[in-house]
């Protein structure tokens, strides 16, 4: 089963204030629509996104997006938007789409998982919130109180199989006020997953600034990540630290160039960023990084975060031996991780310690290095 997703930008959103629609105007770092985007893209098991877009907008998305991402235009009512999405997802009809709000920027992992899980056992799912406010119903200058049990207020993403919400607009003339709504009197098994304050729809003035403190500080702050690498000694004349070769009366043995500064130093980079370790994008036992410079995996590392947002702002590192000397080195280890990272050098830091001949550094069979990186948002 393949699960697909679809935006839809197709308003013109211009309630909550400005002449941008509100899909368009910044959130942070970015629009408010590429928040929902990104959630999706950075998704595993999201196959295809589709995003509708208002009439004659479509060049001005795709500016906006990768090219992995599908871009159509919207219809007169949003059951036919919705319809122009699922037709452009071009999916059977067994497999899961899931169809979101543009103007909610606040979706994470956590709330795909969950309508992916919910889908396992329901035709159909969406993320709600109970109603926790008294409800009252006016009538001319009274007001009687309603039960609010079983009330809820419904959000985006909703998860449908594509046979069934196709069923429910084949009338792109109705118009409904969410999915669900389309596909009520098809008697499907519906089920409710746990909503967030930060999945709220931006509507009316003050949503935008409201969002910008939920969302925009945690994507603000800098990030920090810790590395921690060891390789054994091995007969031979000289130890790669930093890229800088060293001469010792052992090499290091192990992955790459068996740099183990530098590998600590990626590890603390991707560590940063969540983008997992440097065996997940170099795995050992790929032969083609036997031997290799390890300034690949360091220029790598720096790549992917600064795809995902981030700038490396600066570096520590700890290398750990009784021998060979680091100290007379240490200018030139920082020198050369300039020079890859592009930092400049009062950003790097090269530390050296012993463990006072205690442990497996203590007996001189290995070199450890310690590493830790900080990230700033870009
Ligand atoms: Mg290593």
């Amino acid at each position: 089963m393949s699960i697909g997703a679809i935006i839809v930008a197709g308003g013109k959103g211009l309630r909550a204030g400005g002449e941008t629609p509100k899909q368009l105007q910044m959130l942070g770092h970015s629009r408010v629509f590429e928040w929902a985007v990104a959630a999706f893209e950075a998704h595993a098991s999201i196959s295809k996104i589709v995003v509708v877009v208002p009439h004659g907008e479509i060049s001005n998305y795709k500016a906006i997006l990768s090219e992995t991402i599908d871009v159509v235009e919207g219809g007169t009512t949003r059951t036919a938007s919705v319809r122009n999405g699922i037709d452009a997802l071009a999916m059977t009809p067994e497999d899961t789409v899931l169809i979101h709000d543009a103007a909610r920027p606040g979706l994470d992992a956590e709330i795909i998982d969950s309508l992916i899980a919910a889908l396992q056992t329901a035709d159909a799912a969406a993320p709600a919130l109970a109603v926790v406010d008294a409800l009252k119903r006016q009538s001319g200058t009274t007001l009687k109180s309603e039960d609010r049990s079983n009330l809820y207020r419904i959000q985006t993403p909703q998860a449908f199989r594509i046979g069934d919400i196709s069923k429910a607009l084949s009338d792109t003339s109705v118009s409904y006020v969410d999915d669900l709504e389309a596909v009520e009197a098809l008697g499907l098994k519906v089920v409710l997953v746990a909503g967030q304050e930060r999945l709220a729809k931006i509507t009316y003035p003050g949503d935008l600034e409201r969002m910008e403190q939920m969302i925009a500080p945690r994507a603000a702050m800098p990030r920090i990540g810790n590395g921690f690498d060891v390789h054994a000694f091995a007969d031979g004349d000289g130890v790669t630290l930093c890229g800088v070769l060293i001469p010792h009366t052992k090499k290091l043995s192990g992955h790459s160039d068996a740099d183990v500064a530098w590998h600590a130093l990626t590890d603390a980079i991707l560590g940063a960023a969540a983008l997992g370790d440097i065996g997940d994008h170099f795995p050992p036992s790929d032969a083609q990084w036997r031997g290799v410079d390890s300034a690949i995996f360091l220029r790598h590392a720096i790549k992917i975060t600064r795809d995902a947002g981030y700038n490396l702002a600066s570096c520590d590192l700890t290398v750990i031996c009784e021998a060979p000397k680091v100290g007379p080195h240490r200018l030139k280890m920082r020198e050369r991780t300039a020079e890859i990272t592009g930092l400049p050098l009062d950003a790097i830091s090269v530390k050296a310690t012993t463990t006072e001949k205690l442990g497996f550094t203590g007996r001189r069979e290995g070199i450890a290095a310690m590493a830790s990186a900080v990230l700033s948002p870009i």
